[in-house]
């Protein structure tokens, strides 16, 4: 029997077997496949029965070293540019390990001071970073997803108030839909939180001048005043997943004042674009809006999970998410605030302390390097590309995102979507970069997002060439 009673002394033996296999590990990520498809042959050793009998605490954790440094994607390399994954800095990664660690009942104030303290000092050094009012009400979340549905849940309690409606307490019966307009940038994940808030999905009306999808202030501005005073909620984009795009926030927020609606930006990743000169522009205004969200485990370079959502006025967290009724704690510097009343969770991790760690042992001046780096790797990439006679860039450069596909001379236009969703696939199937395809202006295209904070010129130059070679080998 392995009663973890009698193995209490085993914590000590089975960390240092963790401590011991990161080292190399993490040596080895530059130099080793993203993805090496004959590894997960070894998943299987994961795969048995549940054991009756336990094989004790340092056979299991080998075991789960043994496969997991084989078989993971190892994305928290240089080269894997696919979706928009961050890696974990140093400091992240060992703030990360002390969440564990320390294993912090997070959501009440009397089950961890410590975790509840550390989660505002966070939220303010964000809003510190993102130049949004300290007065903003904030929690953290595992995603942007559940940030937006945080932010969309204070946006819909302010819009049922307007109809007379206390909507956690009774719902959304007897109430209108609410109209939530954006430009075509609107990523799936804002349709996703609508859908769980009982919204719809499909409710979301965007408003676009182009088919890549940029706004139409105009057609936007003309659907708020059809509604006649009714409240509505604006959503707008700083960095889309394609071309690294971003809606004109500073006009978003012009409009939302003239028609009394709520602005929510969806900053995933678009928002650390505040952390440099170069790029700040593109979220002026954000601080003028009702809410916002981010991500951590993108552009932060946190471990998974971790996201954050920001609202202007902070009482309506607790009415969105307090499940006890009246007694609402709205004062969120105070001593004494409970994270599960103005957020989504109950139970829930520390995921304060790696944000605390990184940005403590980088400050404002570190990640701003890591920005600018990424801003530099993607120009250099859509240099590149531009040189290469068999790439063809299709968006200029503005965020850490290339979107490009593979065009050789004589191939026609018809055959181009075929042949560069069979190379992605190629791609991936080699393994060395990763980079995934996506939909742009109705071509199939690689869009590399380039947010690892070990990335550096060799690594983007790797993809140009495997591109290249593996190319004119797809048939
Ligand atoms: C990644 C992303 C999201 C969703 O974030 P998750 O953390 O995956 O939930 C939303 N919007 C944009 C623009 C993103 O890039």
């Amino acid at each position: 029997m392995s009663d973890p009673l009698f193995e209490r002394d085993t914590a000590d033996a089975a960390l240092d077997l963790v401590v011991r296999a990161a080292g190399p590990y993490l040596a080895s990520l530059p130099d080793r496949l993203v993805h090496d498809g004959e590894q997960d042959a070894l998943i299987d050793e994961l795969d048995l029965p549940l054991p009756e009998r336990g094989d004790g605490t340092l056979a299991g954790v080998e075991r789960l070293l043994r496969v997991g440094t084989r078989a993971s994607t190892h994305s928290a390399g240089p080269r894997f540019f696919h979706f928009v994954v961050g890696g974990a800095t140093p400091a992240a990664l060992a703030g990360d390990w002390t969440t564990s660690l320390l294993d912090q009942a997070a959501g009440l104030w009397t089950s961890s001071p410590l975790a509840a303290r550390t989660e505002t000092i966070v939220l303010r050094w964000l809003k510190d970073l993102f130049g949004l009012p300290e007065s903003f009400g904030g929690v953290l979340t595992p995603s942007a997803t559940f940030a937006h549905v945080t932010s969309l849940a204070c946006a819909r309690t302010w819009w049922a108030e307007r109809h007379g409606v206390d909507v956690a307490a009774q719902g959304l019966a007897g109430l209108p839909q609410m109209p939530v307009l954006s430009s075509g940038l609107v990523h799936v994940s804002t349709r996703k939180a609508l859908q769980i808030l009982g919204c719809g999905r499909d409710n979301l009306r965007t408003f676009s001048r182009d088919d890549a999808g940029r706004a139409d202030l105009d057609a936007m501005e003309e659907a708020l005043a059809a509604l006649d005073g009714a409240p509505a909620v604006l959503v707008g984009n700083v960095g889309d997943v394609n071309a690294g795009d971003s809606d004109p926030i500073a006009d978003m927020a012009d409009l939302a004042e003239r028609h009394g609606a709520w602005l929510h930006i969806d900053g995933a990743f678009g928002l650390f674009a505040a952390l440099s000169p170069r790029t700040a522009h593109m979220t002026r205004g954000v601080e003028r809006a009702d809410s916002v969200t981010a991500d951590g485990h993108k552009w932060l370079n946190v471990p998974y999970e971790s996201g954050f959502a920001f609202v202007r006025d902070p009482s309506l967290m607790p009415r969105a998410f307090g499940a006890w009724g009246a007694d609402y704690l709205t004062d969120q510097t105070g001593e004494g605030l409970d994270y599960n009343t103005i957020g989504p969770e109950s139970s829930r991790r520390s995921r304060a302390f790696p944000i605390w760690a990184t940005l403590y042992a980088y400050g404002r001046d570190g990640h701003r390097a890591m920005v600018e780096r990424h801003l530099d790797l993607a120009l250099h990439l859509g240099g590149l590309v531009e040189k290469a006679p068999d790439l063809e860039l299709l968006a200029p450069v503005q965020l850490p995102i290339v979107c490009f596909r593979y065009r050789p001379p004589g191939v026609p236009e018809s055959e181009l979507d075929d042949l560069n969703a069979r190379l992605g696939e190629a791609l991936l199937a080699d393994g060395r970069v990763y980079a995934g395809t996506s939909t742009y202006r109705g071509m199939t295209v690689f869009r590399p997002a380039l947010v690892n904070w070990r990335s550096t010129d060799p690594d983007v130059e790797l993809l140009v060439e495997v591109l290249r070679e593996l190319g004119p080998t797809i048939k």
